[in-house]
C-alpha cells in the first residue's frame, strides 16, 4: 500500500485528496493522510448562507474557458448546479473622479475589439482613444521587434497602450487577481495568451477582432459558478473521502528525506510516507522544503499580498440600487482605499432573497495589510465609509461578512516561468514529492484543479 501525505487541504490539496480516494476505490493501492492546520478545508474557497443569500467569501467562479473545474463539478454530480454569470448585463465599472465610468463593450482585460464602442466611452481621454487606435495601426512594427525576454505587465500595457490605459484599468484589473505590481508582473507568466496574440498579430486589437469575428453570436458566459456557491464543490469531495484520512487542526511543522520514504512531522507526532504532496500556501511550503532542497526553496521566493472581502446583504433594497453590471475596479490614486466591488446579485442569478441585494467590497495591497488587524466591526464600518460616496448612503444590512486571507495572492513576478522550469527540474531529483497550489502554475480553479488530479495520478 502506497502512503502519501497531503500537507494543505484548501482546493489544490482537496482534490488531491479526492483523486487518490477515486483512485483508491478503483483498486489502486493507495492511501492518503490530509494534513489541513484549520478547523475547515476548503482553504480560500469559502461560501456562508445566511438568510437567503449566498455569500462568497474568497472566488466566486472559474473562467468557464478552462473546463476542468467543470468536469470536476459534474462529476460530483453537481450538473444541475452549474450556472453562467449574467452576461447580457455584463458591464464593468471604473471609478475616476468618484463616479462610476462605464467600461466600452467588448474589453477582454484592457484590450478592446470594439473601437466605435471605445470611442463612445467617456472613461478614456482622447488621448487613450488615439493610442488604442494606433495599436492597430503599429501592428506590423510590434509583430517585427517583440522583446527577447520576460518583460512586466506594466511595460508590455504601456507599449501597446499606454499609461492612461494601464493606470486605469490594467493596474486594477490585475491586481485583485495576482496582488500584484504590474511593474513588477511577468507578462509571461500572467498574460500568455495576450504575449501570443503579439506575437502572431502584433495588435492585440486585431487579434482580438479576428477572435470576435470568429465566435458564435451565443457565446458562452466568461465566468461559471454553482447555485448554491462553491462551498458546494468542497463538501462533495469531502463526502467522497474517506474520513480516517482528514486531519483537521494538524499544522505540518517539518518535512524530511529519510531513507526511502518522508518523515512527516507535527508538533506532536512524526509518521513516515512513501510520497508527500504539499498543498500549502507557497511562503509555507517554501520553509517546508528549505532542509531538503534550498536552491528550490530560493526559487520559491515570492511577494504575496493580502485580500479583505466584505460583503452587506440587503433584505429590501428598494430604497438602494447599483448601476446595472457586475461591479466596479478601483484604480489606485484615485481617493478610495477599496480595490473592487461586486453587485453580486446582477452578476450571479438566485443570490439573495426577493428583492434583496448583496454588495461584495475587495480590500488588496497596503488597504487590506492595514484591515488585516482590525476587528470585524471596523472592518465592516470602513467598508460602508468607502462604498456611500459611490453608490450613496447604504441601508442597514441584514448580513455582513468578513473575511481575512493573508498572503493569498502571490506575485508571478518577472522571470517567473523561467524559475518555475528550474524549480520543476530540481524537484524531478527528489523522489516522492510535488507542489501544488497557487505559488506555480495558476491562481485559477480550473488550473489549480487539473494540477492536483494530474499530480494524485501521477504520484500513485
Ligand atoms: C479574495 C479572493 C478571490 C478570488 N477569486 C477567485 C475567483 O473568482 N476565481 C478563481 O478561479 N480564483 C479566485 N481566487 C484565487 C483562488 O481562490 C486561489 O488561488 C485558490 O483558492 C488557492 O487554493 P490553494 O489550495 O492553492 O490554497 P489555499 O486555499 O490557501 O489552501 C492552503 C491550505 O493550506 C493550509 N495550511 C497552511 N499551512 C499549513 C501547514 N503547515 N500544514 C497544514 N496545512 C497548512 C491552509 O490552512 C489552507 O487551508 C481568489 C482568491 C482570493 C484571495
Amino acid at each position: 500500500m502506497k502512503r502519501i501525505a497531503i500537507v494543505g487541504g484548501g482546493i489544490a490539496g482537496l482534490t488531491a485528496a479526492y483523486e487518490l480516494s477515486r483512485l483508491a476505490s478503483s483498486g489502486v493501492a493507495v492511501e492518503a493522510t490530509l494534513f489541513e492546520a484549520s478547523p475547515r478545508l476548503g482553504g480560500i474557497v469559502e461560501t456562508v448562507r445566511e438568510g437567503g443569500f449566498v455569500i462568497e467569501c474568497g472566488p466566486d467562479a472559474w473562467v468557464t474557458e478552462k473546463p476542468w473545474a467543470r468536469e470536476l463539478a459534474e462529476e460530483l454530480g453537481l450538473g444541475d448546479e452549474i450556472m453562467p454569470s449574467n452576461d447580457a448585463t455584463r458591464k464593468t465599472y471604473v471609478l475616476m473622479d468618484r463616479q462610476l465610468k462605464a467600461m466600452p463593450d467588448g474589453m477582454r482585460m484592457m484590450v478592446p475589439s470594439n473601437l466605435a464602442a471605445l470611442d463612445h466611452s467617456d472613461l478614456f481621454s482622447a488621448e487613450a482613444k488615439r493610442a488604442y487606435h494606433d495599436e492597430v495601426n503599429r501592428a506590423a512594427e510590434l509583430k517585427a521587434s517583440p522583446p527577447q525576454q520576460d518583460e512586466s505587465v506594466a511595460e508590455f500595457v504601456q507599449r501597446h497602450f499606454g499609461t492612461e490605459v494601464l493606470e486605469k484599468i490594467g493596474a486594477p484589473l490585475l491586481r485583485g487577481v495576482f496582488g500584484g505590481d504590474v511593474a513588477k508582473l511577468s507578462v509571461n507568466a500572467v498574460m500568455a495568451p495576450f504575449v501570443a496574440m503579439e506575437r502572431e498579430h502584433g495588435s492585440l486589437i486585431s487579434a482580438m477582432q479576428i477572435r470576435a469575428a470568429a465566435k458564435e453570436s451565443n457565446e458562452d458566459a466568461v465566468f461559471t459558478t454553482l447555485q448554491s456557491g462553491l462551498g458546494t464543490l468542497v463538501d462533495r469531495m469531502i463526502a467522497a473521502i474517506p474520513k480516517a484520512w482528514i486531519h483537521l487542526g494538524t499544522a505540518i511543522h517539518s518535512i524530511a528525506r529519510d531513507g526511502d520514504s518522508w518523515n512527516v512531522k507535527t508538533s506532536s507526532t512524526q509518521e513516515a510516507f512513501d510520497a508527500i504532496l504539499i498543498a500549502a500556501p507557497v511562503h509555507v511550503a517554501r520553509t517546508l522544503l528549505q532542509p531538503t532542497d534550498a536552491r528550490a526553496a530560493e526559487l520559491m521566493e515570492m511577494d504575496a499580498s493580502s485580500a479583505v472581502i466584505v460583503a452587506f446583504g440587503f433584505p429590501e433594497a428598494t430604497e438602494f440600487s447599483t448601476p446595472p453590471g457586475f461591479g466596479f475596479l478601483v484604480p489606485q490614486d484615485s481617493g478610495s482605499r477599496l480595490l473592487a466591488c461586486t453587485f453580486v446579485d446582477q452578476k450571479f442569478a438566485s443570490r439573495v432573497p426577493k428583492n434583496g441585494k448583496l454588495v461584495r467590497a475587495f480590500f488588496g495591497g497596503d488597504a487590506a495589510e492595514r484591515l488585516m488587524r482590525c476587528g470585524n466591526d471596523e472592518v465592516a464600518s470602513v467598508a460602508r465609509l468607502e462604498l456611500a460616496p459611490i453608490l450613496g448612503p447604504l441601508p442597514e444590512p441584514q448580513v455582513t461578512v468578513v473575511r481575512r486571507w493573508p498572503k493569498s495572492l502571490p506575485q508571478y513576478a518577472v522571470g517567473h516561468i523561467e524559475r518555475m522550469k528550474e524549480l520543476d527540474e530540481r524537484l524531478l531529483k527528489i523522489p516522492g514529492l510535488s507542489l501544488l497550489g497557487n505559488g506555480y502554475r495558476g491562481v485559477g480553479l480550473p488550473d489549480l484543479i487539473r494540477d492536483a488530479r494530474t499530480a494524485a495520478r501521477q504520484i500513485a
